[in-house]
């Protein structure tokens, strides 16, 4: 079995629940064993769905019980067409498992292992994931994003105790799941940025080894999107490795913050709105990749402003009363569960006068650093998209079955689906809000001139 790289090595090392994972060619053959070391005595049952059986799902039973390991009936979803991320069929799982002394091996993408995930979370026992593709980040963070009354939300639950990686398998997934898996990764860059944001403001200071197990690496990780797109072995292993690492990452932290910034309020807003793509729901990961190009077209503009000089003309400007936000938030959001969530992300960012106006001093005392800080980090639109084009993944509104216009229209509803401090705060914060989003849809602005 090959050894693991350094990067992940020491990501794993910092990891506060998963213990073991097994990443390389023929990596399935090191399930048996991880199995009965990590879970002695235990019984295992496989779930997967028709498609993931056949990848890798059929080996991994023969695996177990060729290494001693007793063996459930597998749980296969026999769906013909894609399997439904819906909360209820975990908890179906769950209920049906209550009474049997076994441990969950989800055999699949993102919907397998975060059905995996939640069910083992609902039991209370640890799992573990046998990932089929390099299609999103979550395979080693903690949550699950489920349909829970029909819309996308984010469940609590532990990540799998062990992960095993077989390179074959992924190399053999669908193409697209690779670029998927790429948007998810082209994330962290944006993610970066506006975490450097919140640290020069006090917000949300860096916390430098999950900070650096990410960003360290992410130049490496997104380097060859042509031998993704071709299913190079090599750039394979590198993107699966940065999307375990991210997730590492995640752990590491305790919250998503390492791999996820104002580019995943977009790409959670969609999702939790049920955007749709060729009549099947967005994938994570292309969200991530178009909302990705969106905040690096802003960024142009944001490093480009006299962000000082805003900070200063802003400083005694009010913020919303409760009652204003509400119907702010009335006329943005028609769907009632998003709206919800919005006004409880958006009341937390109501602060106290005076610390309002001190955060907007700060701000104009530490923009010029923070300015070459980002500068120095920053990559424009265009070649980021140029990236994800090569991966096949979307960059355009239209592809993913939206409107330029409903592009703009979302950059005023994504700063309430998170109270984490972004560049949409500093936006706000700065009253350059309208001014920089127009700039980047106006006429000579990015999504008017982008092929
Ligand atoms: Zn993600």
């Amino acid at each position: 079995m090959p050894s693991l790289s350094p990067s992940l090595k020491s990501a794993l090392s910092g990891a506060s629940t998963t213990k073991s994972v097994i990443l390389g060619r023929g990596g399935l053959t090191g399930l048996g064993r991880t199995f009965a070391d990590r879970f002695p005595g235990k019984a295992a049952i496989i779930v997967a769905d028709l498609n993931t059986w056949a990848a890798a799902g059929e080996r991994a039973q023969h695996e177990l019980t060729g290494a001693g390991v007793s063996t459930l009936a597998p749980h296969v979803f026999e769906t013909s067409g894609k399997l439904k991320a819906n909360a209820d069929y975990a908890r179906t799982l769950a209920a049906g498992l209550q009474d049997r002394d076994c441990i969950i091996v989800a055999v699949g993408s993102g919907v397998l292992n975060d059905l995996g995930k939640y069910a083992s979370g609902i039991l209370g026992r640890p799992y573990l994931c046998v990932p089929t593709a390099a299609s999103m980040d979550g395979y080693s963070a903690s949550g699950a994003s489920l349909l829970d009354g029909g819309f996308k939300r984010t469940l609590p639950c532990p990540p799998p105790e062990a992960i095993v990686a077989d390179l074959d398998v992924i190399a053999a997934a669908p193409a697209k799941m690779a670029g998927w898996g790429y948007g998810d990764l082209a994330g962290k860059l944006v993610a970066a940025l506006d975490w450097h944001i919140a640290d020069a403001l006090g917000e949300d200071r860096i916390n430098p080894v999950p900070f650096a197990l990410v960003q360290d690496n992410l130049d490496q990780w997104l380097s060859n999107p042509l031998g993704i797109a071709k299913g190079e072995p090599d750039a394979i292993e590198d993107l699966i490795s940065g999307l375990l690492i991210s997730g590492f990452a995640i752990q590491a932290h305790g919250d998503s913050r390492p791999a996820s910034g104002s580019e995943h309020q977009f790409a959670h807003l969609w999702e939790m709105e049920g955007l749709t793509v060729d009549g099947n729901p967005a994938s994570h990961g292309a969200c991530v990749g178009l909302a990705t190009v969106t905040m690096l077209a802003l960024y142009d503009h944001l490093l480009a402003a006299d962000v000082v000089g805003a900070a200063r003309a802003a400083i005694a400007l009010p913020q919303p009363s409760e009652p204003q936000l509400r119907a702010r938030l009335e006329a943005l959001f028609t769907l009632d569960h998003v709206r919800e969530a919005a006004w409880l992300e958006g009341k937390a960012k109501l602060i106290d006068v005076g610390m309002l106006r001190a955060r907007r001093e700060r701000i104009a005392a530490v923009w010029p650093d923070l300015q070459n800080v980002l500068r120095a980090r920053f990559m424009s639109a265009a070649d980021m998209a140029a990236k994800l084009a090569a991966t096949g993944t979307p960059t355009r509104p239209e592809q993913m079955n939206m409107s330029i216009e409903s592009l703009e229209r979302d950059f005023h509803r994504a700063q309430f689906v998170r109270r984490r401090y972004t560049s949409l705060d500093l936006l706000r914060d700065t009253n350059l809000y309208d001014t920089l989003v127009s700039r980047t849809f106006a006429p000579s602005g990015y999504w008017r001139n982008a092929a």
